[in-house]
């Protein structure tokens, strides 16, 4: 029986420590001539020995490619919950590199000795049973249930995590029939020694496994076969091993360097050749397969099956590791059904004709996946992932012609320019993706001067609705073009942008606190002082009421675009004195350094997005004293004005999407409830637009307030000529059969 698991080979190294690099060297060597693993015995009570898991860690910080595990970890000296902290941390520390094999124990006057506790041989089932649940839950970070332990590990009140960094396996070393039937059952592998072995063993061994995998709803491919190979083994029985026995990891057990290199060197390649002619004569599929407790969790609608060859191996399911990475956005928890993660061009087309055979499917598209409305993400749909077509590349430096993937991040995009002394009006969040914002606007700390990051955008290639590409600039496909900046979400997946960017040297980064208890007064002087301030000067402002009845705290910050500290200071002196100032922080830094403000961890998006927008032209009396009494109201955790203005009023209303270039300040707010609404209400009555990407409302009223009546009739047209089905309807669709929905 061949399970088809792809072959690897490791290393079984003698941890000494007689000489304690030696088996550090051993290691690297091993990393050096290709294997794929390498691994070290366990015994804690052996004073001759180097400790495994110190030595596992020294390891992974000493090589870089190849993986490490303990073959096998002596359970009853390695507490089950410490282990699955001290896995996933090591996993982690070494960028996933970390497999875990276990054994039951052995030995156990020398366990004793060392605080161990003595247990009979079924105990020690047992207790490797519930360690492996244990260690499992506890790396199950998805999971708010408490962790329930057992007889062994009783984890009372264990805090689960930190989930490793990849889904790293659970093999077994196990030779008795209840150790067999527990690998099957609940083990990623089965690890046994082949000089342990009787003529017989491997196929009595697997024949138990693979009962016990049915028994237990799973397929017996789910349990991979290794083998540790001590002695003369040839090629030939090694490649029996493979296509009899379903043994895809040979792990050589031996310190002898030139025993090592001629294995890597001969019988290696003559292995994968033997094994890999036959499996194609028979037609086995290589490849790792989902378990039944995976295929379990797939959700309707979706023809799993058809998933296009060029994207199986990224697609993320829910039974995946890596869907709790993926499942959420920044603002919202999801629940897709499949996430598919295009790593080109021709991965994108093949994505959207997937999703288009599924027209009953939601259908989010993600580029950084902080979109505030959060359609980036579903419930029970398809997700077009763009976060690997991430490319920075700079086209001209004469014109500064820079060509984007919508899967960079804003700043990765802002340290990509820094040398060339060059920035891109974006957002004021590094963690935002170019995608969603250059489709929608694109409000930052350069917009006053440099105007809206789709004012920079020159040309765009598009994927449309019905999978063709095509380029959208001035001149090819002006429409599309037109559309692009403003609406790109409806018109089509922009898989890269070309932009032309600006000379941005250092800047002056400010941060001010007021006392805002003036809310009213405060926000209009903040206004007339913005307005009157020089375009080089671009600032927002967060109001928030300081818990239950507190004081309200006017946040300025934003950037003076000047390396010179005497302007920077001339610009923000009228802004001191809108309030009693009561912390101030200013600093010259380059813009990258400003944008370098968010973390590279997976999104966790918790429940549903509510954010209000709104655009106007003045924080007069009336618009602040709204303002203030919904700050006031303490309905708002988050309430935010942003400076737009300056050049970004310099475009004409018509030339893109984004129509209200009269809007100085962009209003945003956080919160749901009769109280905020009412007040939210009262606002609203003053604005004259909104901006989408603050918006978490969905429906016809939403995008036609985002979007003048002439703007809109547009878009319609242009709609209908390149998404005639309304592919693209999940965020703010503008088309006309939408137009009811509230
Ligand atoms: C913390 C935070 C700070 C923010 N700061 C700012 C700011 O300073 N200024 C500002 O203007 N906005 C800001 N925003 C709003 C942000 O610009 C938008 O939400 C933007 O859509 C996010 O882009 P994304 O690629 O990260 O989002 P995603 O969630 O990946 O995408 C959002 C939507 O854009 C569409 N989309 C994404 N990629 C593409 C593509 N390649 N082609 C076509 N359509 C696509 C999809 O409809 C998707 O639902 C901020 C949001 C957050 C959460």
């Amino acid at each position: 029986m061949d399970y088809g698991h792809p072959i690897q080979f490791g290393t079984f190294i003698t941890p000494v420590n007689s000489s304690p690099q030696h088996p550090v060297r051993l290691a690297q060597l091993s990393e050096r001539l290709g294997y794929d693993l390498v691994t070290f015995q366990d015994h804690p009570y052996q004073p001759a020995f180097l400790d495994t898991w110190t030595l596992l860690s020294y390891v992974a910080a000493a090589t870089e490619r190849i993986h490490i595990a303990p073959n096998v970890l002596n359970l009853p000296l390695r507490p089950a919950p410490v282990l699955a902290r001290a896995a996933a941390s090591l996993d982690l520390l070494s960028g996933g590199r970390f497999d875990l094999a276990l054994g039951a124990g052995g030995f156990w006057d020398a366990i004793e000795a060392m605080g161990g506790r003595r247990l009979t041989p079924g105990q020690s089932v047992d207790a490797l049973s519930e360690a492996i649940d244990v260690i499992r839950g506890m790396w199950d970070v998805t999971t708010r249930s408490q962790l329930v332990g057992g007889q062994y590990y009783p984890v009372k009140g264990a805090k689960r995590g930190p989930s490793p960094a990849h889904e790293v396996p659970i093999w077994i070393g196990a030779y008795k029939p209840r150790m067999l039937r527990l690998t099957g059952a609940k083990g990623d592998g089965w690890l046994p020694s082949l000089p342990y072995l009787q003529p017989g063993d491997l196929q009595a061994g697997n024949a138990r496994i693979d009962d016990a995998a049915a028994d237990a709803g799973r397929h017996p491919s789910e349990v991979r076969r290794l083998l540790n190979l001590g002695g003369d083994v040839s090629v030939d029985q090694l490649a029996a091993f493979a296509l009899e026995d379903g043994v895809s990891t040979f792990i050589v057990m031996g310190d002898d360097p030139t025993m090592l290199q001629r294995f890597a060197d001969e019988t290696i390649p003559a292995v994968r050749e033997a094994v890999e002619s036959e499996r194609r004569r028979r037609g086995t599929i290589v490849g790792a397969r989902r378990g039944a407790a995976a295929l379990a969790r797939r959700r309707p609608g979706i023809a799993y099956d058809e998933v296009p060859e060029s994207l199986r191996e990224n697609a993320v399911e829910p039974g995946d590791f890596a869907y709790r990475s993926v499942k959420s956005t920044y603002m919202r928890a999801g629940a897709p059904g499949l996430v598919l993660r295009p790593r080109t061009v021709g991965e994108v087309v093949d994505a959207l004709a997937f999703a288009r055979r599924h027209p009953g499917v939601p259908l989010g598209i993600r580029s950084g996946g902080h979109g505030v409305s959060g359609r980036s993400t579903n419930d029970g749909g398809i997700v077009i992932d763009l976060g690997a077509l991430n490319d920075i590349e700079v086209l001209d430096e004469a014109t500064r012609r820079v060509r984007i993937g919508p899967g960079a991040r804003w700043m990765d995009v802002a340290q990509a320019l820094q040398p060339h002394g060059w920035a891109l009006s974006s957002g004021d969040y590094g963690g935002v993706g170019v995608g969603g914002l250059a489709t929608a606007g694109g409000i930052g700390f350069l917009a006053r001067e440099h105007g809206l990051t789709i004012d920079h955008v020159v040309a765009a290639d598009v994927v449309l609705a019905d999978g063709s590409l095509v380029r959208a600039s001035a001149d090819e496909n002006p429409d599309l073009f037109w559309a692009v900046r403003g609406a790109g979400a409806n018109v089509g997946i922009v898989v890269s942008f070309e932009f032309e960017v600006d000379a941005v040297g250092e800047v002056g980064w400010a941060q001010l606190a007021f006392d805002a208890s003036d809310t009213a007064g405060f926000l209009r002087r903040f206004g007339e002082t913005m307005e009157a301030a020089p375009r080089d000067t671009t600032l927002f402002l967060i109001l928030a009421r300081q818990g239950r009845g507190g004081d309200v705290v006017g946040q300025v910050y934003g950037v003076v675009d000047s390396s010179d500290p005497d302007t920077i200071i001339e610009r923000l002196q009228p802004f001191a004195a809108i309030g009693p100032l009561i912390g101030q922080q200013v600093s010259l830094a380059p813009y990258a350094v400003v944008m370098a403000n968010a973390s590279d961890a997976a999104h966790d998006g918790q429940g549903e997005p509510r954010f209000r927008s709104g655009l106007v032209a003045h924080l007069d009396a009336d618009v602040a004293s709204a303002g203030a009494a919904l700050v006031q109201s303490g309905s708002t955790p988050w309430f935010q004005v942003r400076s737009v203005g300056g050049a970004v009023a310099d475009v004409p209303p018509d030339a893109t999407p984004y129509a209200h270039r009269y809007a100085n300040f962009s209003i945003a707010a956080i919160g749901h409830g009769d109280r905020f609404e009412r007040h939210w209400i009262q606002l609203a009555e003053h604005f004259d637009g909104l901006y989408l990407s603050f918006e978490s409302r969905q429906g016809a009223e939403v995008v036609e307030e985002a979007f003048p009546p002439a703007t809109l009739a547009r878009l319609r047209e242009i709609k209908r000529r390149y998404d005639p089905d309304a592919v693209f309807r999940d965020n703010f669709s503008v088309a006309v059969q939408d137009a009811v929905a509230g």
